[in-house]
């Protein structure tokens, strides 16, 4: 089954607003009086007083559905609930994968596997209508229908084109130091390494299992990628592969697929925008069912949540183990400036597209574009890792409601102290890495100053 387990993090609120290089200078908050530095590349804010911290944001809870706030009020009061349970766990002991997210987990597989008898009982019902009820009016026309919806929500194993999307994809055979690097970690973390690795131009990680027998598809983001150092990277791969080592996986085939087949449910279900009475009269027949799915869903994402968000710090503390207490670290607050990221990619874009570039790189703009988004980053200052870590602590969980918020990811993962890397990945095998990874690199530079960056 296609499952996405994971993405490492889910937003990069801010970033770098323009293009232009700041000339550093000062002015007087107009809150408190104190002098603040301006820089014309990042938000100008006041770390004294907290003016203009999340200028965008608004705290960040007034948007969306009332479910959606629902959803991120519960998300906020688990993200800090276990944070407190887990800092009551010994550090660094295996974590059990028992304890308080057992009874929402039995919940959430009670409810998939009543989904998926739903498909059963209509593959049990079209079988009875066509066989027994043959030569009987419209009754086999009936079950045949039925058998027909059964195949549309039947629980689906993910082939590898589909998870794959066309993005450029690298095998054991053909990148032997990053897969035996993937072996190393996994190894650390207690689990098996991954198939293939997919690449793309996003500025994340996630794992996924695809086909009958689970396969293991690792999907890196090179804008990611490309802003962590040696050890982040790391602990970008012993987080992705934690998330196998405590088993989300095999709670997500199963839920996974029930929350697809809701998915289908809902599509079928959803009401008819026409004016006529028979138009009306639908929706009036598929509003309790439509109801019904609407709950379902809501009460399997709730029973997932909690789950969720332990698997997100139970994979921080494998990042921990395996590349050191500071690089894990180091990756939570690269991923508070992974909109600096986009930031840059979408100037390329433009940029490659209006070719009103100078320089002579511009003979193809692809080349070095990785290296390019590395060096901004790099340029960011700590006063605007600060103020992201505090619009991360304003905002919650106000993007993504799977991750806890990054700021309590960061404090899990420092509060057992330091500890040293267990796989240390140094520079002439980093270099190695970087080199078979270079080709399928270009590809993804390519299509995405080609295609744009909608991310
Ligand atoms: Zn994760
Ligand atoms: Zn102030």
């Amino acid at each position: 089954m296609t499952e996405t387990v994971e993405a490492v993090g889910g937003d990069g609120q801010g970033g770098a607003r323009a293009a232009e290089p700041g000339q550093a200078t000062e002015q007087d908050c107009p809150a408190c009086g104190e002098r603040i530095p301006v820089d014309g590349r990042f938000v100008v804010w006041c770390a004294a007083c907290g003016w203009n911290t999340d200028p965008g944001g608004g705290g960040g809870r007034s948007g969306g559905s009332r479910v959606d706030q629902l959803r991120r009020t519960l998300a906020h009061r688990y993200g800090e609930q276990l944070f407190t349970d887990l800092g009551r766990e010994p550090a660094g002991a295996p974590t059990a994968r028992s304890g308080p997210a057992g009874a929402a987990g039995v919940l959430a597989t009670v409810l998939a596997l009543f989904v998926h008898g739903i498909t059963v009982a209509l593959v049990v019902w079209g079988l009875w209508l066509l066989i027994a009820g043959w030569g009987a009016g419209f009754q086999p026309a009936l079950g045949a229908l039925l058998l027909a919806l059964a195949v549309t929500l039947r629980p689906r194993f993910g082939s590898l084109a589909k998870i794959r999307h066309g993005a450029p994809m690298l095998e054991r055979s053909g990148a032997p130091e990053l897969f035996a690097l993937l072996d190393e970690v996994a190894g650390a973390v207690g689990t098996r390494g991954v198939d293939v690795v997919l690449l793309d131009a996003g500025a994340n990680a996630s794992v996924r299992t695809y086909g009958i027998r689970q396969h293991r598809a690792l999907r890196l983001g090179l804008s990611l990628w490309a802003v962590l150092d040696r050890q982040e990277r790391v602990a970008l791969l012993g987080h992705e592969l934690g998330h196998y080592a405590h088993g989300d996986t095999r709670h997500g085939v199963l839920v996974g697929s029930a929350l697809r087949s809701l998915g289908t449910w809902q599509y079928m279900l959803a009401p008819n925008h026409g004016e006529t009475i028979m138009d009306q009269l639908g929706n009036v027949l598929t509003a309790l069912p439509r109801l019904a799915v609407h709950g379902m869903l809501l009460l399997l994402d709730q029973a997932t949540l909690r789950a969720s968000q332990r698997s997100e710090y139970l994979a921080d503390t494998s990042a921990a183990r395996t590349a050191g207490v500071d690089a894990a670290a180091g990756l939570m607050d690269r991923l508070l400036v992974t909109g600096s990221a986009r930031t840059v990619l979408q100037r390329e874009t433009v940029t490659a597209r209006t070719r009103i570039g100078t320089t002579a790189r511009r003979d193809d703009p692809a080349e070095g574009l990785w290296g390019r988004i590395a060096t901004q980053v790099a340029a960011v200052p700590e006063r605007e890792y600060e103020r992201l870590r505090r619009v991360a602590e304003l905002r919650g969980h106000s993007v993504d409601a799977t991750h806890p918020p990054t700021h309590l990811r960061r404090r899990h993962i420092t509060r057992g102290g330091h500890r040293p890397a267990v796989v240390v990945l140094d520079a002439s095998r980093s270099a190695a890495v970087d080199a078979e990874l270079q080709e399928a690199a270009r590809t993804v530079a390519r299509r995405v100053l080609r295609d744009g960056y909608l991310a």
